[in-house]
């Protein structure tokens, strides 16, 4: 049933997620309200230790856990000695709470730990989410999952067999506009989708970093791709069954063993085609749909914040939040309260199969089909 007209507001979407106080707070120091003279209970937060501490934990990970209500930085694990005394000194982390990648296995005995954020190059996601399963810790394994989709069915059983979760830091599925673009399309809104154009992506010119080097799960299509790709997947809540792509570099001496830039077409059961890319070589951020009786898009579509869209039926007016604290806060109630994850690790994994199929694509220059 089609909804009224102006639905993609705000008071809608406080309603549709309960996020109004909590979304929003994220970006504020957290409140505890309440009256005076009466107890407030403390509010059982998790522990969580952060694996890698590169561009995007302390940049990011680290500032937003300051935010968050449900989790707290408690641990770390770093190969460098000079950045376990920055951290500590920065956000008082006890000295017993620290590990390297020697002593990370030790970290099942510490109590104070309940979940593990694997924030390292891509191609060590596997392994550290199978050791953090193995240590009984719960896993936030950032994106992309792993090298492919084989690494992911045996983090998925690892923690399976640990009886502990997994889940993937895809931010944006927290995020209400995207939020917003998912139901638009899942809900068929505007009728069936037709097509989804969406790119990602930025000018990445360290010749000596890791997401240039193919065995370090390097690439364009590993870093930003996912985010096109997914895009295609939420908005149409369905799994491609056919893939080309094409790969290109402008800077061959730079990009010797990764894609620079590549261009995705993926089909669907229902007939909806996407048209995808990603790049290391210019800034690309855009999502726009196509629907049967009406459109949506998204632009910036993948930035950490100043997220806008627009729908046939008028702009949206959704609140900016902290993606990372509000991805984190929900992600540890899932684990304190045995709910089901929004992203779980088969999310990760349904991805992986598509890129499998995307660099098979490139390899062949055919037509691949996704069984
Ligand atoms: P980075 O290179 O800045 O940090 C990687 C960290 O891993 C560094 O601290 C490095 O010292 C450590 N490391 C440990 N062993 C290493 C080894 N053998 N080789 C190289 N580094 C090693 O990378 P980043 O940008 O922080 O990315 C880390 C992960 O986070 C990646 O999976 C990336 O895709 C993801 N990420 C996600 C987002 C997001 O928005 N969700 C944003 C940025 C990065």
């Amino acid at each position: 049933m089609p909804l009224p007209p102006h639905s993609s507001s705000r008071r809608d979407f406080m309603k549709r997620f309960a996020v109004g106080a909590g979304a929003v707070a994220a970006m504020k120091a957290p409140a505890v309200l309440a009256r005076v003279g009466e107890r407030v209970p403390p509010r059982q937060k998790l522990g969580i230790a952060l694996v890698g501490l590169g561009y995007y934990s302390t940049q990011i990970l680290g500032p937003a856990l300051q935010h968050t209500q449900d989790v707290e930085l408690r641990g770390i694990v770093t190969g460098t000695p000079a950045k376990a005394e920055r951290w500590k000194a920065q956000y008082g982390i006890p000295e017993a709470n620290i590990y390297n990648y020697e002593t990370f296995d030790r970290i099942a005995d510490n109590e104070a730990i309940d979940i593990i954020y694997v924030v390292l190059p891509n191609s060590m996601h596997a392994e550290y989410t199978i050791r953090a399963a193995e240590a009984g810790k719960h896993v936030i394994c950032e994106k992309p999952m792993a090298l492919n989709a084989e690494e992911c069915r045996q983090m998925i059983q690892a923690c399976r067999d640990a009886g502990v979760q997994l889940t993937i830091g895809y931010r944006m599925q927290f995020e209400p506009h995207t939020q917003e673009v998912m139901r638009l399309g899942q809900e068929q809104v505007f009728g069936p989708v037709r097509m989804v154009q969406a790119g990602a992506g930025y000018r990445e010119g360290r010749a000596d970093h890791w997401k240039l080097k193919k065995a370090m799960g390097g690439g364009a299509m590993m870093d930003m791709g996912v985010y096109s790709l997914q895009a295609a997947r939420y908005i149409t809540g369905e799994e491609p069954i056919a893939v080309t792509a094409q790969a290109h570099t402008t800077r061959p001496e730079l990009f010797t063993e990764v894609d620079e830039t590549t261009m995705f077409q993926l089909e669907f059961p229902s007939g909806a085609l996407a048209t995808l890319y990603t790049s290391f070589g210019m800034g690309v951020n855009d999502m726009y749909t196509t629907a049967a009786d009406g459109w949506f898009y998204l632009r910036p579509f993948s930035s950490y914040s100043g997220i806008q869209g627009a729908s046939s039926n008028g702009p949206f007016d959704f609140p900016q939040i902290n993606q990372q604290a509000v991805q984190m806060d929900e992600q540890a109630r899932s684990i304190r309260d045995g709910t089901p994850m929004r992203v779980p690790g088969e999310e990760g994994l349904r991805d992986m199969i598509v890129v499998d199929a995307i660099y098979q694509a490139i390899e062949s220059g055919e037509r691949v089909e996704i069984g």
